[in-house]
């Protein structure tokens, strides 16, 4: 076995699997992450005396890996998952209508088959209409020839105007963090064929209830340095070398002292965006810059409103529509934090160009909707992501990079690599792992 280190760029989720990954394999490795903690996109943050996510997270069943993951860094996915069957609750502001879907428990597809039946604030008409959806997906193996935008993917199977609005625009927000009009429906199929179609258990909604740096960065950081590796924080790797098409070495800022670490295997595990960074230069890499420089990114913003402590929604987790608002969570439901609601708002829109403070006070009067009273609000709290995800647009997975590149020894690991998903947790783990499998051929 080499003794030189595997060096990972990046203690992101993806950049974590990896290492975690490859050192459970026992190989060694030394991960490098600019900012002074680990999680990237999915970290812990601090608000006034509370604990709190950079951005609300919900996983689903159907992240196998994660879970698996999870586990192998010894957290207890039990008691730090709060597992809900599939209840969707959508509340419309200005029609009333309240469209709530529950899935029996029978097994795959069928659960969504009478989910779908047998939906609250459906008509007959969009009923049927939702069932063909559904068996069209299925008939086309969830992936047209042509991708088209998820919008026309609705039109085409004529789903009713209730269908879109409460259920279908609100679902590929979250799972897409791109408009329907410009999302791509094949990665939308992709994801809606792992969640519904496999087991019944894939839907769940998995609601973290510790802080999301504890659900599985902080531990795997510990994994991986109590097994041999090394985790540098606040340290950036300013360069990437390689000669005769092979890498050998990478240059980090390590506490302000610049160190160059000899290596033949590397995993950039950057988001896209700082990707190019370490690239550019290398003309081998050209066709990858460029893709790269064709991405675009939405943002989502998290609205947290602390509210007296009995303040309760009726589940924990609800959508709106007609609304800026998309989805609201009760964290005193599943994170002891009571009081403290979340409320996510996905991709782009008028509420990027308002401030906080209007932002706030118009998500306090939309949520007011879901409550019996409207509650005094103690204090709020916004957090903007504006790069949150790449957007999932129409024909995206042509340029999305695969894990391997043409220079020997160089890999790449994110949700922006080519995993079929959109940007998620799940995917960013997937895309870690895989990298790691072709490291060492695993
Ligand atoms: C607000 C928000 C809400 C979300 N909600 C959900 C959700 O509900 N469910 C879900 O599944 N997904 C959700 N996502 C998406 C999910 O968080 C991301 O897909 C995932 O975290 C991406 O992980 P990654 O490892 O690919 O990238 P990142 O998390 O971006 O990790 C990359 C890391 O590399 C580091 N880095 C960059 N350049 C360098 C360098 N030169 N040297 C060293 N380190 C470097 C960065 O600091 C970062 O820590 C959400 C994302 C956001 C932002």
């Amino acid at each position: 076995m080499s003794t030189e280190p595997v060096v990972i760029i990046g203690a992101g989720w993806a950049g974590l699997a990896a290492a975690v990954r490859l050192t459970e394999q026992g190989h060694k490795v030394t991960v490098f992450e600019s900012a002074k903690q680990a999680g990237g996109r999915a970290r812990s943050v601090s608000f006034n005396d509370l604990d709190v996510d950079n951005g609300q997270h919900l996983l689903i069943g159907a992240y196998t890996e994660c879970i698996a993951l999870m586990k192998t860094v010894g957290i207890d996915t039990k008691t730090s998952l709060k597992r809900l069957p599939l209840l969707l609750t959508v509340a419309d502001k200005s029609t009333k209508n309240k469209l709530i879907l529950q899935a029996p428990p029978l097994p795959a597809p069928l659960h969504l088959l009478y989910a779908l039946f047998t939906a609250k604030g459906l008509k007959f008409k969009d009923r049927i209409a939702a069932i063909k959806f559904s068996l069209y997906l299925k008939k086309c193996n969830y992936q047209l020839k042509q991708d088209i935008s998820v919008e026309l993917l609705f039109r085409l199977t004529q789903q009713t105007d209730i269908l879109v609005r409460q259920l279908w625009e609100p679902l590929c927000l979250s799972i897409m963090n791109t408009p329907i009009k410009e999302a791509s429906a094949n990665i939308f199929m992709n994801a809606f064929r792992d969640a519904f179609t496999n087991k019944r258990k894939d839907a769940d909604l998995l609601l973290p209830t510790i802080d999301l740096s504890n659900l599985f960065p902080n531990a795997a950081v510990k994994y991986i340095e109590n097994n041999g590796g090394k985790v540098y924080l606040k340290s950036r790797v300013e360069n990437i070398e390689i000669s005769n098409n092979e890498i050998t070495a990478v240059k980090a800022k390590i506490d302000d002292d610049k160190q160059s670490i000899k290596t033949s295997q590397v995993i950039i595990a950057t988001a896209p965006q700082n990707l190019n960074k370490l690239i550019t230069e290398h003309s081998t890499l050209n066709s990858i810059s460029n893709n790269i420089e064709q991405f675009n990114y939405e943002p989502i913003v998290t609205i947290y409103l602390q509210y007296p402590e009995e303040i309760r929604l009726t589940q924990s987790m609800i959508g709106l529509s007609n609304t800026l608002s998309q989805w609201v969570f009760d964290r005193g439901s599943f994170c002891q934090q009571a009081g403290l609601i979340s409320v996510v708002i996905s991709a782009s829109g008028e509420h990027m160009a308002m401030d906080d403070d209007t932002l706030t006070q118009l998500v306090h009067d939309e949520i007011s909707i879901l409550l019996a009273s409207k509650p005094t609000l103690i204090k709020s709290f916004v957090i903007r992501e504006k790069r949150a995800t790449f957007a999932c647009t129409v024909n995206i997975n042509d340029i999305r990079p695969a894990n391997t590149t043409n220079v020997k020894g160089l890999f790449l690991a994110g949700d922006y690599t080519n995993t079929g998903y959109p940007a998620t947790l799940e995917g960013a783990v997937r895309s870690g792992i895989a990298a790691a499998k072709h490291c060492y051929r695993l």
